[in-house]
């Protein structure tokens, strides 16, 4: 079986979230047993030599939407395994992924059009028997597959219904998409065109990244306007959990840290708590550290720490955030680190510090407001952090509570409502359980071996492509 895999963000070359991580983690994991190629674009901000970047010769020229793009594949290698890059001007020499922080390129549906069209031609020309589609970005590639007469098969997964790439009509001509699929049960939405719509209405199955999302978003509360349309299209939507990179993300050998350690020897924890309090400005050691990693959006539940921040500043704990995102997000958080002694913040984004800020903390916090499956509170129990989180979506399937079933894998804390009250009342279990440091230890230890590996997740893929092709 020989599938191509497509994404807007690979990991290492290019990230912005979670999709990037997964984009570069199954693929690898699935290539034991199915052939399959990963491809994105080369966005002129990746590094060429360092990937070994090298033109394939393969080139050709995209006509669609009455325009005439001329297409360029390379290859680069990372960790032993390869990756394909579709080339073209429009599409690639920006100096951010989608658009500056905060903003979208206008131009970005012919950007991602040149990409889909890409995808179909490769998929064509290689005799690809599936072409797995990943959120907006790709998934007009469904329904220009479908029109081209290919026999391969599509799969889309959706990470976040949040972003569902919603354009204006005209955009439909150029970007080379035929007239009659402006339909309210295809591309149409609400007078624009919509390519979330496009992908899960051509689509052979539809996928979000964790069980619960995929029905949650079938009701209005987290549908994104589209709980009806998918409530249509439910016989082929189901969810995956995503999973980890365990190798990247290792508490054991990661180049990141101070000090390595596993279950059963957790020194090097306590070293890399003492390192990271040092090199964030930060003393008290003995107090619990909660950190929060991610982008600064509604959809993470910032807000709930802002307002919670005056009563956590009261608390004997350090917060340490890590982000970036909506300035005013940004404004609110600054000013709540330099008023309270026990918040730490940095603006940015920097991988290096979130692994040494995951391995230095006794508690994650992750109150987002939904979550189609989120990869932090993986990382968090594989680095010995334990989980304080909102019950939704991906949340919900991989963090359990304390106190019921031992043997599920995932412990720690849950709200059930979006207030700030109840993210107080669970920092407050978290540092109870804190001064209990040997039932700490041992929840610790039991987050740490569980299986939240990528290999888990590509076995789930594995069987659904086998049935599709
Ligand atoms: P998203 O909704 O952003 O995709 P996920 O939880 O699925 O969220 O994945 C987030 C990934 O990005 C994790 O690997 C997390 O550690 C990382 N990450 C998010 N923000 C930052 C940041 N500012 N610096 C470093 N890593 C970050």
């Amino acid at each position: 079986m020989r599938v191509l895999y497509a994404a807007a963000e690979i990991f290492p070359f290019a990230k912005s979230g979670g999709l990037a991580d997964i984009a570069y983690a199954l693929p690898k994991a699935l290539s034991a047993e199915a052939d399959v190629t990963a491809v994105m674009p080369l966005y002129r901000f990746i590094e060429k030599e360092r990937f070994n970047v090298r033109a394939t010769g393969e080139r050709f020229t995209l006509k669609f939407g009455g325009g005439r793009y001329g297409v360029e594949i390379f290859v680069g290698t990372y960790e032993g395994a390869e990756f394909v890059f579709v080339y073209n001007t429009l599409l690639c020499d920006r100096d951010h992924l989608y658009g500056p922080p905060g903003e979208a390129y206008e131009d970005n549906d012919l950007r991602f059009a040149v990409f889909c069209h890409a995808l179909v031609e490769l998929t064509k020309r290689h005799s690809f028997d599936l072409l797995h589609l990943n959120d907006w970005h790709t998934a007009p590639a469904a329904v220009l597959a479908r029109d081209a007469g290919l026999r391969a098969k599509t799969l889309f997964t959706i990470h976040n219904l949040a972003y569902q790439g919603v354009f204006d009509p005209a955009s439909l001509k150029r970007t080379g998409i035929a007239k009659r699929h402006f339909d309210m049960e295809e591309c149409e939405f609400y007078g624009r065109v919509n390519w979330m719509k496009c992908g899960i209405a051509h689509a052979d199955a539809v996928t979000t990244v964790s069980p619960s999302y995929a029905v949650e978003i079938q009701e209005p509360e987290y549908g994104c306007g589209l709980d009806g349309f998918l409530r249509r299209h439910k016989e082929k939507l189901s969810g995956i959990l995503n999973g980890i990179e365990t190798t990247v993300f290792d508490p054991m050998n990661d180049p990141a840290l101070a000090a390595g350690y596993g279950a059963g020897c957790l020194d090097g924890k306590r070293i890399c708590k003492e390192s990271l309090l040092k090199e964030i400005d930060m003393d008290k050691y003995e107090l619990p550290l909660f950190i929060f990693i991610g982008r600064f959006t509604e959809q993470k539940g910032v807000e709930l720490i802002i307002e919670a921040a005056g009563e956590l500043a009261k608390r004997q704990a350090l917060f340490s955030i890590l982000g970036e995102g909506d300035p005013g997000y940004v404004d609110e958080l600054r000013r709540i680190s330099e008023r309270y002694e026990n918040f730490h913040l940095r603006v940015g984004y920097d991988e290096a510090l979130s692994h040494r800020m995951y391995a230095a903390a006794d508690f994650l916090l992750m109150p987002s407001r939904f979550e189609p499956c989120g990869l932090n509170q993986m990382i968090a129990m594989r680095y010995g952090a334990v989980p304080v989180v909102h019950a939704v979506g991906g949340l919900r399937d991989t963090v359990h509570p304390l106190g019921g079933a031992q043997d599920i894998c995932g412990l720690g804390f849950l709200f059930d409502t979006m207030d700030s009250s109840a993210l107080v009342e669970c920092v407050d279990s978290a540092i109870a359980l804190h001064k209990r440091g040997t039932v700490l230890e041992r929840i610790v230890e039991f987050n740490m071996e569980c299986d939240f590996s990528i290999e888990r997740c590509a076995s789930r893929y594995l069987e659904l492509y086998r049935r599709l092709v």
